[in-house]
C-alpha cells in the first residue's frame, strides 16, 4: 500500500527551481532515504512534505487522501530537524510531551505516552534534566521521541545524526532502524552521507539539482546506478 505520494512536486524561490517535478511513492512502513549532496532540495522536499512549505505546483497524498492544502498539524507527522531545537526552558517531561498538552491531551495520557516513549529511546531516567545538562546523542533521542509521542503515520528526519561524533553516529543509527521498524512507522530519512542511507534504507532515492535520478533498494542504486553521479556519489563510480 503506498502511503505518500508525491505527483509532480514543483517548487521555485522567486525564479530558482528547487524541486523540479518530483515524483515519489513510499508504501506503508517503508525507511525511504532522500540522499543528494548539499543544496540538492532535500529539506526543501521534506519541509513539502511536512507542509512547512507549500509546493508551487503538484499534489501530495497521504494515503490516497490529498493533503496538499494542510497545515503540518492536520497531517499526523513527527518531524526532527537538523539542529534538534528543543526547547531550552523546558525538562526533557516538558519537551516530551509539549505536543500531547497543544492537543490538550489529559494528564495521565500524557503522562503514560511521554514515559513509553521516553524507555523506547532510553531517556526515562534524563526526564527531569533540562536540554543543556543533556549530551548530544540524549538530546537528539529527546527530539526523536518528542517527534513519537503523538503516534504519528509518518516520520520525517532531516539529517538526524549530523551533529553527533561519529561513533555515537552509529549507535543512533542503529537504533533509529530497529525502532523504525519495530514501530512499522513509514520514514522519509534525508541525509548527504552515503554510508547512512546505503545501512538504513529499505529504498533510497537519490536527489541532484531538484530532480530524483534513481529511486531503489540500496544494492540497486549501488551495483546498478541509473547514472555517472549516482555511482560516483554512492562510492561505486564506473
Ligand atoms: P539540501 O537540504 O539538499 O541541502 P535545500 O532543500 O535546503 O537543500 O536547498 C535547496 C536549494 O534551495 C538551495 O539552493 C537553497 O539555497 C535553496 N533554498 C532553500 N530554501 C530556500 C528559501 N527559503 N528561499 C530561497 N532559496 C531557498
Ligand atoms: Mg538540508
Amino acid at each position: 500500500m503506498v502511503r505518500i505520494r508525491l505527483e509532480n512536486i514543483v517548487k521555485k524561490f522567486g525564479n530558482f527551481i528547487a524541486l523540479d517535478n518530483i515524483n515519489l511513492e513510499i508504501k506503508d512502513g517503508e525507511f525511504m532515504a532522500l540522499l543528494g549532496p548539499s543544496g540538492s532540495g532535500k529539506s526543501t522536499l521534506l519541509y513539502t512534505v511536512a507542509g512547512i512549505y507549500k509546493p508551487t505546483s503538484g499534489r501530495i497524498y497521504f494515503d490516497e487522501r490529498d493533503v496538499t492544502e494542510l497545515p503540518p498539524k492536520d497531517r499526523n507527522i513527527g518531524l526532527v530537524f537538523q539542529n534538534w531545537a528543543l526547547y531550552p526552558h523546558m525538562t526533557v517531561y516538558k519537551n516530551i510531551a509539549f505536543p500531547l498538552e497543544l492537543r490538550k491531551a489529559p494528564k495521565d495520557e500524557i503522562d503514560e505516552k511521554v514515559r513509553k516513549v521516553a524507555k523506547m529511546l532510553h531517556i526515562e531516567k534524563l526526564l527531569d534534566r533540562y536540554p543543556w545538562q543533556l549530551s548530544g546523542g540524549q538530546q537528539q533521542r529527546v527530539a526523536i521521541a518528542r517527534a513519537l509521542v503523538k503516534e504519528p503515520e509518518v516520520l520525517l528526519l532531516d539529517e538526524p545524526l549530523s551533529n553527533l561524533d561519529a561513533l555515537l553516529r552509529l549507535e543512533v543509527r542503529a537504533e533509529l532502524k530497529r525502532l523504525q521498524k519495530e514501530l512499522g512507522i513509514t520514514t522519509i530519512y534525508v541525509t548527504h552521507d552515503q554510508a547512512e542511507a546505503l545501512a538504513m534504507a529499505d529504498r533510497i532515492a537519490v536527489i541532484r539539482e531538484g530532480k530524483i535520478l534513481q529511486v531503489g533498494t540500496p544494492d540497486e542504486v549501488y551495483y546498478k546506478p541509473m547514472y555517472k553521479f549516482v555511482g560516483g556519489f554512492l562510492g561505486n563510480p564506473p
